[in-house]
């Protein structure tokens, strides 16, 4: 069977060229990248090419660019780095409510640690009002962490406004963003932004799983997550995973060589998948508005009424195509989302919503096949009623 994979904000397909240089370096220049040998010295100028390659998308400095095993941990890194770093200047951090659990769960751990969290909310498209975030900033207040695109309905955060308006406030407040979803799709320049670190993953841009990055804006100082031989400077300790490193410096060159025809592309599959389906009844589509709202190019989220998520997933999955049911980039545990909660989904559509997540692989042929599916899978699905 034909298999369809439209599940790309869980996980992507490794570009074979990704994959062969990772091959390369697995088999053939295997060294440590600490070791004095040519062995070594071959391992840390892959090191060094992907810190060029990242560097240069994001117009900073390759110093800039720390490794970490995934955006869970660039995310965990940035925040309790930086709480820990700051703490003595000041006790109150700035959210969201609809973060990804790598954010939240590191919240809800600096909270018990004696830390005053704000989580704003934000209006059902899933976006933050930059006049709450204003009203949120407090005398002591040292962090902000606002991700950039929401995971589950694709909503754009304004973070360059934020980014202006919270410097404007007080300077040395920290930005953080979470770009897991962004980076690739979007141009991202964390100087023009007033972002001071920003997490990336790997493997939601058709590179490994195992890899990210975080860039951290040279002039600032935040604790380590991880302690050891005082690789990366210091800043991230254990030998470095030189295949996953020179795969993400690759993918990132990749993602941004064409930039503006994969993105135009994207969006036209999204465009067609939602005139596609939303002439279903009771089919309406998230954080997409029909005054031109149209969130990522890559995300679309869609809530399906009197259908289970779970069993539309399974359903779409017998004819092939792979689709997450509302926020799946965690675990196969079920629980409320958050972001669907934020934005004020109704609570029969909350366990009724199923992702699409395109990427620059993904056909408009795939797209028809999606739409003839969910065609003929919906009214057969509402037979069974869940209630
Ligand atoms: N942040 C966002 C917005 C995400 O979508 C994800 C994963 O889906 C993460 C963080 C975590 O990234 P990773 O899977 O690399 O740990």
């Amino acid at each position: 069977m034909k298999e369809i994979y439209l599940d790309n904000s869980a996980t992507t397909k490794v570009f074979p060229e990704i994959a062969a240089l990772m091959t390369k370096i697995y088999t053939d220049d295997y060294g440590n990248p600490s070791s004095m040998h040519n062995k070594g010295v071959d391992a840390e100028k892959y090191i060094r090419t992907a810190k060029e390659q990242i560097a240069k998308t994001l117009k900073v400095s390759e110093k800039e660019i720390i490794f970490t095993s995934c955006g869970t941990e660039s995310d965990n890194m940035a925040l309790l780095g930086a709480a820990h770093a700051l703490r003595r200047k000041g006790n109150h951090i700035i959210t969201t409510k609809v973060e990804h659990p790598a954010v939240l769960r590191t919240m809800e751990a600096l909270e018990k640690e004696g830390f005053d969290i704000t989580y704003l909310g934000t209006d059902r498209y899933g976006v933050i009002s930059l006049d709450e975030l204003k009203d949120s900033v407090r005398d002591d207040t040292i962090l902000v962490s606002i991700m950039h695109v929401n995971n589950e309905i694709g909503s754009i955060m304004p973070v360059k406004e934020a980014g202006e308006l919270i410097k404007s406030i007080n300077k040395d407040i920290v930005f953080h963003v979470d770009a897991v979803q962004s980076y690739g799709k979007f141009v991202i320049n964390p100087k023009k932004m007033n972002v001071d670190m920003l997490s990336v993953s790997g493997h939601k841009i058709h590179g490994p799983k195992g890899i990210g990055f975080l860039y951290l804006n040279e002039k600032l100082r935040i604790e380590p997550l991880i302690l050891g031989g005082g690789q990366q400077n210091n800043m991230r300790s254990g030998t470095e995973n030189v295949a996953g490193i020179a795969a993400m410096g690759l993918a990132a060159k990749m993602m941004y060589e064409n930039l503006d025809d994969d993105v135009k592309r994207m969006y036209d599959h999204k465009k067609h998948l939602i005139d596609g389906i939303t002439d279903i009844e009771d089919v309406s589509i998230n954080g997409v508005s029909d005054d031109g709202i149209m969130g990522a190019p890559h995300v679309i989220s869609v809530s399906v009424k009197d259908v289970r998520a779970e069993v539309l997933l399974h359903a779409l999955e017998d004819k092939g195509i792979y689709v997450s049911a509302g926020s799946a980039c965690s675990t196969h545990k079920k629980s409320v989302s958050s972001t669907l909660s934020a934005i004020g989904l109704e609570k029969n559509l909350l366990d009724s919503t199923v992702r699409f997540s395109l990427s620059v692989l993904t056909t408009k042929d795939e797209i028809d096949d999606a739409i003839k599916a969910m065609h003929e899978l919906i009214p057969v699905l509402r037979k069974y009623k869940p209630h």
